[in-house]
């Protein structure tokens, strides 16, 4: 059965989101980008397709169709409600009240954030004196940092290799003594 045939199976031919039937199209849930797998994708109308897309087009009150499809047992569509209330919840009153309402599972809320933070990703990462720091760089520390939790203090001068980026433009990833650690970016310098 193809994707699209079990989508349609499992929504009953319709937008999983609003419940309309029009223009029903296959969206891959991000970070998924390929149709191949029912469990990360959802069956959407062309409506919400295109202001999913498009988040400058938002009609708000469309989305007070996610007070009900919030409640789906798929977590694709959990993910996807989740996400579209985030969005609204900085303008919207009833969405910050649906969102607070709403549950998820830990792997399903870690696949709600992941998402977020994609999207957000053309935020450039940063280091001390502005250079633009990618995933696999090398930074080097220009203050010593009490690593709490630790119990070290990572020395002025060290360097870090390997970096990975984070969500947060502030922040990078980056192993210190043999430790993963979560360091600011205001802290570094790339060498
Ligand atoms: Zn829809």
């Amino acid at each position: 059965m193809t994707t699209e045939q079990t989508l349609t199976q499992r929504s009953g031919s319709q937008c999983e989101l609003c419940n309309s039937t029009e223009g029903l199209v296959v969206f891959a849930v991000p970070p998924a980008s390929e149709a191949s797998n029912a469990d990360q994708c959802i069956l959407v109308c062309s409506n919400c397709h295109d202001q999913i897309q498009q988040p400058e087009t938002i009609i708000p009150n469309h989305w007070r169709c996610l007070n009900d499809s919030m409640w789906s047992q798929v977590p694709a569509v959990q993910v996807m409600a989740w996400r579209m209330l985030n969005r609204l919840s900085s303008t919207e009153t009833w969405a910050q009240d649906l969102l607070d309402m709403m549950y998820l599972d830990d792997e399903t809320r870690e696949w709600a954030e992941s998402g977020m933070a994609s999207e957000e990703s053309d935020t450039p990462t940063l280091d001390s004196n502005g250079s633009v720091l990618s995933a696999g760089d090398t930074v080097t520390l220009i203050k010593d940092l009490a690593v709490k939790g630790a119990g070290f203090t990572a020395k002025r001068g060290t360097a870090v290799r390997g970096i990975s980026l984070t969500g947060n433009p502030e922040q990078i990833e980056g192993r210190v003594n043999g430790v993963r650690i979560v360091l600011l970016t205001k802290y570094l310098k790339k060498s």
